[in-house]
Formats: structure tokens, C-alpha cells, sequence
């Protein structure tokens, strides 16, 4: 005797932050939602990032131009980027791409549709705040730039005035101001530092992705252990088989971060993804020294961040492929120059944490219904602020699902523009 299949409105696959966030945003507008994942929610990505909610990022990371910064990473010796040589040859054509979308004009385009996400990204997260319990996690004074010479710091201010359109909060700190914030920062080791005081942190990127994905059960949503490749189609719904038994619904999210490739391709999508490899180790305080605030190395791409683990030092980014095996040189280097900034004690774990940001060329995530199949949609791509943007991409994926539009155009993100 067959078991018939358990039915919802929808199955959710990938509970990081963006999955986590869609599942609770189709529930509240009534839908049955599966959220499905191979492991425990928010236990991967969402879980080793630096935890900035970022509402100062208004422009996305783009390509470097200036031939400064093109020289210094061309060397391979910097601590921001790093690369595999092999893997850059492959992934020339990729960053070809991402170069020409860099342009002046094509950025501004870029950052002008990734805007309205950005803006609201702090009320969003804080919309699941006091019913997911995740106040003690969130921190609301910012986070911090450091820069070691007296013409960085001046370059940096002249860049945080020509964003002042967008009526960001930052205030320029000179050597003094910098020490009284952040007192157990090495007396001479920056120049001073711009504190952005928009951006929200979290002390423990993972717990608030749990927290979230235990609110979205106590509402009465449905959580899984799955393999998300063993979606099929089936006329027209989706079966998947989790947690023993077969599931189906009409639609499926797919919200897998830098797994997307591994299902879309088998699906038969293209996407020109690429990954921005980074890592994290925690410290032990040395003799209670704590950062204050997130502090970020704009030198040498890295933050440092009092979590609930110890201090997290997350590194810059790693061009590489998904899946190659850790290099640590670039942590080791990272570390190096944290510890003339701050005391630092011993490394926590005996191996570093790894993660890949998935990135589209055009720097924008993709977000929306797959052009070929009834009742599938992604969300992925979220670069360097999934974290950021968990919950407002759960609020445009569960607009369109249910009702087509939403408080902005999904157009810029959609799969169909690749
Ligand atoms: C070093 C570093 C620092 C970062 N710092 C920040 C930051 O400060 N702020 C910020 O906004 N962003 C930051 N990011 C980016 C951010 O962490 C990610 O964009 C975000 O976590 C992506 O969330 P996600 O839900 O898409 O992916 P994930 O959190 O990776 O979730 C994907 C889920 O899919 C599941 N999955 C994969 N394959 C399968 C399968 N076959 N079947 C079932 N389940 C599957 C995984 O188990 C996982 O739980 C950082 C990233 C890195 C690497």
C-alpha cells in the first residue's frame, strides 16, 4: 500500500536566512509551508557570516578600477582577495562580466534597484524581532572602519560625504575619538575610523536564523530534514521526499545559497554564478580586551566582532572554487594584522570555518519565478548581504507568490534577465 503524500502550499528548500524568511512570510499571509534543509537550520552560511545587518551598503561591492587596488590584488599578496590562480583563469569570463557591470553607470543602476532592500532591511529583521525573541542578539550602534594612515581616513571621509544623498548616520573618527570609542584598540594602531551607526550586528548570526526558524514552527509551520535534489515534478505539483515521508505542493522555493547551482542545473538553468569564498576563526578575549563595536580592517577587508563564540574574525574574499579545500593564508594573514591592532588570545577552534557568497555578475541577487517550470521559484545570490537581506527578500518572494506584486518591482532581480 502507497502512502499518499502530505500536502502544502508550498515547500521552502534551504533554511538559512532567506529560506527561513520566506517559510515565515508565505505563513503569515496563510500559506501551508514545508521549509525543507539536509541539515539544521541556519547552520551553514547564516551562521558564519560577520552579522551585520548592513543599511550603510548602499552601493554593492563592486569590481575595483583604480589601479592601486588592481596592482595590490593582482600580487595575490593582499589580505582583502585573494585567488587561485587556476580557478581565475576559469573564472575570467565571469569577472569580465562583473568588471563591465562595475562601470559608473551601471552600478548606479545596480545600487539604485538594490536600494529599496537595503533601506528596509533593519525593519525587517526587526519585524520578527520580539516574537522570534532575538533582542539579546542585536546590537543597534553600528559598526566601525579602521584605517591605519591619515590619507586613508581622509579618502574615506570624502567617500562617506558623497553618500550623504542617502542620509546615512556616520560620524568621521579622528585617533582621539576612535580610542574612546574602542579602548582597547593598540594606541597608534589606526588613524581613526567612520562609524556607520545605521547598520544593526548580531552577536550570533546562526541563533537568529534558528530563532526565526523556531517561530516559524511555532506557528504551526512544518520543518524537515531532506535532499533537496530529489525534488521531482510531477504534473502539475512537486513531490520531495523529508523527514519520511513524500511531501507535494503546487510551488517550491528554492532558497538553497551557494547550493542553488547543484538543483537549478539539474533542472536545466544557467546562471553565471561565482563564489566569494571567506572565513572565520573565533579568539579568546586576552585580558578582557573586546571590540566594542564590529570592527573592519578596510586595509586588509576583515572584521572583527565580539559574538557569542569569542571574537569572530571573518576574512575578505577568497576566489575559488565552491568546494576546494581551505587555504589558510589568508586568515593567517588577517590574523596577523588584527593582533597589532587589538590583543587577541588563542584561536577557539582547531580549524577555520568556511563559506562561499554566491554572486551574479550584476551584483544583484536572483529573485523570483523560473521562467520554465509552473510553480517554481528561486531566491539566491544574495552576495555579501544574505544576512542583511534575509527577511526582505521574504517579504518580495511571498509578495509575488501570493499576489504578484509587491511594496517594490521584482523586475531587476528576475531569473530571466541572464
Ligand atoms: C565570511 C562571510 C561573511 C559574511 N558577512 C555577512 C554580513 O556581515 N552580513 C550579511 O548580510 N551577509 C554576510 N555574508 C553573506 C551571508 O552570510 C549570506 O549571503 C547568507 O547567509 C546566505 O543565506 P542563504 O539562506 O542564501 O544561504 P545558507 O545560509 O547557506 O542556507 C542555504 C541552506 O541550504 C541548505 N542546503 C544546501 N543544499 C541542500 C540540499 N541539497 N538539500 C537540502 N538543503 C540543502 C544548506 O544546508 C543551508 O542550510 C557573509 C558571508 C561570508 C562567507
Amino acid at each position: 500500500m502507497t502512502t499518499r503524500p502530505q500536502t502544502a502550499d508550498v515547500i521552502v528548500l534551504g533554511a538559512g536566512i532567506i529560506g527561513v524568511s520566506i517559510a515565515l512570510h508565505l505563513q503569515e499571509r496563510g500559506k501551508s509551508v514545508l521549509l525543507v534543509d539536509r541539515g539544521e537550520p541556519g547552520a551553514e552560511t547564516s551562521h558564519g557570516n560577520a552579522g551585520l545587518i548592513e543599511r550603510s551598503s548602499v552601493i554593492p561591492y563592486a569590481f575595483p578600477r583604480d589601479l592601486k587596488t588592481l596592482l595590490a590584488y593582482a600580487s595575490n599578496r593582499a589580505t582583502a582577495v585573494r585567488y587561485r590562480p587556476a580557478t581565475l583563469l576559469r573564472m575570467a569570463p565571469w569577472l569580465a562580466r562583473y568588471w563591465w557591470h562595475s562601470g559608473a553607470g551601471r552600478l548606479d543602476a545596480a545600487a539604485q534597484a538594490m536600494l529599496p532592500l537595503i533601506e528596509a532591511c533593519v525593519t525587517e529583521h526587526a519585524r520578527f524581532t520580539e516574537a522570534a525573541g532575538t533582542a539579546p542578539f542585536m546590537r543597534g550602534d553600528g559598526w566601525i572602519d579602521l584605517y591605519r594612515s591619515s590619507a586613508a581616513l581622509r579618502d574615506a571621509t570624502a567617500a562617506a560625504a558623497a553618500l550623504e544623498s542617502h542620509g546615512l548616520a556616520y560620524e568621521v573618527l579622528d585617533r582621539d575619538a576612535l580610542r574612546e570609542r574602542e579602548p582597547d584598540l593598540h594606541g597608534d594602531a589606526a588613524a581613526g575610523g567612520v562609524h556607520w551607526r545605521d547598520p544593526v550586528t548580531v552577536s550570533d548570526p546562526g541563533a537568529v536564523t534558528r530563532a526565526y526558524a523556531a517561530l516559524f514552527v511555532a506557528r504551526g509551520g512544518r520543518l524537515a530534514k531532506g535532499d533537496a535534489l530529489a525534488l521531482q515534478q510531477d504534473g502539475v505539483s512537486w513531490r520531495l521526499p523529508a523527514g519520511g515521508q513524500t511531501h507535494q505542493a503546487p510551488e517550491v522555493v528554492m532558497a538553497l545559497g551557494p547550493w542553488s547551482g547543484d538543483l537549478y542545473t539539474r533542472l536545466g538553468y544557467r546562471f553565471p554564478l561565482a563564489y566569494k569564498r571567506g572565513y572565520h576563526m573565533h579568539y579568546e578575549p586576552a585580558s578582557g580586551a573586546l571590540p566594542r563595536h564590529p570592527l573592519c580592517e578596510a586595509h586588509a577587508g576583515f572584521m572583527l566582532t565580539a559574538m557569542t563564540g569569542g571574537i569572530r574574525l571573518t576574512t575578505g574574499i577568497e576566489l575559488a572554487e565552491r568546494d576546494a579545500p581551505s587555504d589558510t593564508r589568508q586568515l593567517d594573514a588577517a590574523e596577523r594584522v588584527a593582533r597589532q591592532l587589538m590583543p587577541l588570545g588563542r584561536r577557539l577552534e582547531p580549524e577555520p570555518w568556511r563559506g562561499a557568497r554566491p554572486c551574479l555578475p550584476d551584483m544583484l541577487p536572483v529573485i523570483g519565478r523560473a521562467q520554465h517550470h509552473e510553480g517554481l521559484w528561486f531566491a539566491f545570490g544574495h552576495a555579501h548581504h544574505g544576512f542583511t537581506l534575509g527577511p526582505v527578500t521574504g517579504r518580495l518572494v511571498a509578495d509575488l507568490l501570493t499576489t504578484g506584486t509587491s511594496f517594490i518591482t521584482g523586475e531587476p532581480f528576475r531569473p530571466g534577465r541572464f
